[in-house]
């Protein structure tokens, strides 16, 4: 992990910092940053990039295990601009994470616990007890997989129900494997698994995709894909892992069973936004609320960018895109709180009086 800001030697003369008679209990706590961004997927590494540059010095905070977001478990990114012949996910944000920090941006590996935002300095805690402070926050806290909520997935899970195929498909070598969802994820997730299923079914509770048009094509004339139409999934069935699912028509109520050794999920996202109820203003499904086409959120000083605030977009670039956006509205907002403090100090400056 990246280490947090180091305990300043005040006095300037020794590479050993002279004894205090009360240490500070976390150095972190003895600096308030220009920005602190809260997550590392496209929106937090641009918003990164842009704030670096803008020489705010900022610290990403990236996640102990999930540092890069969604990209991270993706294979062919194909429609990210630049990349003619397309790029792997983890490449993508590797390159976005040295591209921020050749600029100077400080990525800490460790997970927010709690975030104070009011105020003019905003404290975010993470996991080992550090504490961050802050005159500007950016979340840009991405998404969490979507479960199903059936009978049998939490006890599978990690025994066949997994929701990452470049993590866990290699384990289902020769076997039969089913993926639920009709999206782009739930395509890719089953075009990749086909390189090791024995079969791979497509479970969706529709009678069509829902993903891009080149990508169902591609998947509709994939010769090692079956779909299973206008199916839902009842429950996974198995005892120490995963046997079969039970589907049910959608259109007749019927229900069948499938043999399969893995459920691959890719039915979609929700917000990652469990930290902030209460602290800022969300939609009535979690998304953070921003102030027309800003980045502004409901509280003063801080800005969301990505998946944490888009239910329609959704892709990497657009994702990249807020970000940037989110850097320029915090940049600017700091220069006009600077300017705003100078000219209500400037008279009393004028005057003499001593703040
Ligand atoms: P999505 O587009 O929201 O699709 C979710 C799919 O899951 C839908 O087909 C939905 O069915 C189904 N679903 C939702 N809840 C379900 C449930 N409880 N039971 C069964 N099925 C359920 O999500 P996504 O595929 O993760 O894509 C999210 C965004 O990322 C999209 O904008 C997509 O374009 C983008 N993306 C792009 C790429 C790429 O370009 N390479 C790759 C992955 C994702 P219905 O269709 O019936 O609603």
């Amino acid at each position: 992990m990246t280490q947090p800001i180091q305990a300043l030697n005040i006095l300037g003369t020794s590479a050993t910092p002279a004894p205090t008679a009360t240490p500070a209990a976390n150095p972190a706590e003895g600096r308030v940053h220009e920005v602190v961004i809260v997550g590392s997927g496209p929106a937090g590494y641009t918003a990164a990039i842009y704030t670096a540059r803008a020489e705010m010095k900022p610290i990403v905070i990236a996640g102990a295990l999930d540092a890069g977001g969604a990209l991270m478990t993706t294979t062919d990114v194909e429609n990210f601009p630049g990349f003619p012949a397309g790029i792997q996910g983890p490449e993508l944000m590797a390159a976005m994470q040295e591209q921020a920090e050749r600029f100077g941006a400080e990525i800490v590996y460790d997970d927010a616990v709690d975030l104070q935002l009011e105020g003019d300095v905003k404290t975010i805690t993470l996991d080992d007890g550090t504490v961050y402070r802050a005159r500007t926050v950016i979340l840009s806290t991405g998404s969490a997989y979507k479960e199903l909520g059936v009978s049998g997935e939490k006890e599978l899970s990690g025994k066949g129900v997994s929701w990452c195929a470049t993590c866990d498909g290699f384990f289902f070598k020769d076997q039969d494997i089913v993926v639920v969802g009709g999206g782009d994820s739930a395509v890719e997730e089953a075009t990749f698994l086909t390189r090791f299923g024995k079969t791979v079914t497509l479970v969706h509770r529709r009678g069509e995709l829902r993903a891009s048009k080149i990508m169902a094509r591609r998947a509709e004339a994939d010769p090692k894909l079956s779909f299973a139409w206008n199916s839902e999934i009842v429950s996974i069935n198995g005892t120490d892992k995963v046997e079969s699912v039970t589907l049910r028509d959608t259109e007749t109520g019927v229900e069948r069973e499938l043999a399969t050794g893995a459920v691959f999920e890719a039915i979609g996202h929700l917000p990652r936004t469990d930290l902030l109820r209460g602290k800022l203003e969300l939609d009535d499904q979690g998304y953070i609320v921003c102030q027309g086409r800003s980045t502004y959120t409901s509280v003063p000083g801080v800005f969301a960018a990505g998946d944490v605030v888009d239910h329609t977009y959704r892709q990497a670039i657009t994702a990249a895109g807020s970000g940037c956006q989110a850097a320029l509205d915090a940049e600017r907002w700091l220069a006009d709180q600077d300017a705003a403090a100078s000219t209500s100090n400037a008279p009393a400056a004028a005057e003499g009086v001593v703040a």
